[in-house]
């Protein structure tokens, strides 16, 4: 029997080969269309002849190649990539609701996805019922027969709060009409797979650690075949697709990723540590500090904590944007995952548009700065933090 590979091995080496000149690199199909030997033949994507491609809204050979490896590495069955990582979550969620049905979400989820929830899909006469962390295990209450998607994200943008992945699909399993959703991003499939704990639908901003250059928009849902094909068929009319070119930057990406990933967590926990001991620091949050409100989650389900730190200056926003105004290494930018480290203050970036009470909800406060870990040399970001912490 095939053993069971790693996921760098995967990402590496895939599924679908080059067989016109057995090029080591899968090719960049740069084209928009594809022409037929005869005319009989677009009978082959009416039948859906998988590697049978007409048009690059419908499929292209580089996207799929792409498509299969970000299955594998997630353990499911396929995947489908979009043009942005909010392509993939409107897109995803417009394929398996409609009028009457009921939607439940964490409120603590990506800005621009909450206000997707909050302000869009009501107008498709569908109601979305939002939670708090801490009413998971109530999560019953909340239950109707019209509930068709639990939606959530672990750990959380940008408190790193963690759900527990376990405690959502047990309560959701109960019932055979309820999908449940993650947003895997923060985590990346290095660090978590929400498959093995048997959620239904991973999402993922591929701008981010994915792809991990900050050159590219990009986003993906993974899953099994029979819901990628219905989410497939809805792409196919919003045409949220992505270009080749980028497709194959991702795969390219893809490659380092259990790298790049190893290397984030190490450096995010020495600086997590290395904020904690800081006296203009008043608060540290991280995944993998003891100190963690959710650590115990973390450490059942996560297997590195990640590269996403947030911390609360002793101080206010003022104090904040000071701070981040001083480096001289990391970039006060806002995004995340990449090889270079970025700073962000949510109060003015992820979480621009929300009112005092959402903020207050999502724990966010203005001294709050959000820090994506890059991978440069760690006692060089140690000496930036310092600086910019001392000249406040
Ligand atoms: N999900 C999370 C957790 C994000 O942080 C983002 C973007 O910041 C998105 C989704 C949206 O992705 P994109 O910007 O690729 O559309």
């Amino acid at each position: 029997m095939k053993p069971k590979f790693g996921i760098s091995t995967i990402a590496i080496h895939g599924e679908i080969k080059d067989k016109s000149f057995r090029s080591v690199v899968y090719p960049i199909y740069q084209s928009s269309t594809f022409a037929v030997e005869k005319s009989d033949d677009y009978q082959k994507f009416i039948d859906e002849v998988e590697d049978f491609y007409i048009y690059s809204r419908y499929g292209n050979p580089t996207i799929r190649e792409v498509e299969k490896r970000l299955a594998l590495i997630e353990n499911c069955d396929d995947a489908i990539l979009f043009s942005s990582g909010m392509s993939a979550i409107t897109t995803t969620i417009l394929s398996l609701v409609g009028p009457g049905d009921e939607i439940i979400s964490l409120s603590s989820i990506y800005g621009v996805t909450y206000r997707f929830f909050r302000d869009y899909i009501p107008r498709f006469k569908i109601n979305v019922k939002f939670i708090e962390l801490n009413q998971i295990q109530e999560l019953k209450n909340f239950i109707t027969e019209k509930t068709k998607l639990i939606y959530f994200e672990t750990p959380i943008n940008p408190t790193t709060r963690v759900v527990d992945i376990k405690e959502i699909v047990t309560q959701a399993k109960k019932y055979d009409h309820i999908l449940t959703v993650i947003d895997n991003t923060f985590a990346t499939p290095v660090n978590q797979n929400p498959a093995d704990f048997g959620v239904d639908i991973i999402l993922h901003s591929a701008t981010k650690y994915l792809s991990g250059h900050s050159d590219l928009i990009l986003g993906c849902v993974i899953s099994r075949k029979e819901i990628i094909d219905k989410i497939r068929k809805v792409k196919n009319t919003l045409g949220g697709v992505p270009d080749p070119h980028q497709a194959f930057l991702l795969g390219r990406s893809l490659k380092t990723l259990e790298l790049r990933v190893k290397k984030q967590n190490e450096n995010a926990l020495k600086i997590a540590e290395f904020l904690s001991n800081h006296k203009a620091v008043r608060k540290v949050l991280y995944p993998g500090l003891p100190s963690h409100p959710d650590h115990d989650i973390a450490k059942r389900q996560m297997k590195g904590f990640g590269g996403m730190l947030s911390f609360e200056i002793d101080g206010n926003l003022e104090h904040a944007k000071k701070f981040c105004d001083s480096l001289k290494i990391a970039l006060n930018a806002t995004s995340l995952g990449s090889v270079e480290t970025l700073v962000s203050i949510p109060v003015l970036t992820s979480h621009i548009k929300m009112d005092e009470n959402e903020l207050e909800k999502a724990g966010i406060t203005s001294a709050l700065v959000r820090i994506s870990v890059g991978i440069e040399n760690v006692e060089d970001l140690l000496w930036d933090f310092d600086q910019a912490l001392n000249s406040i």
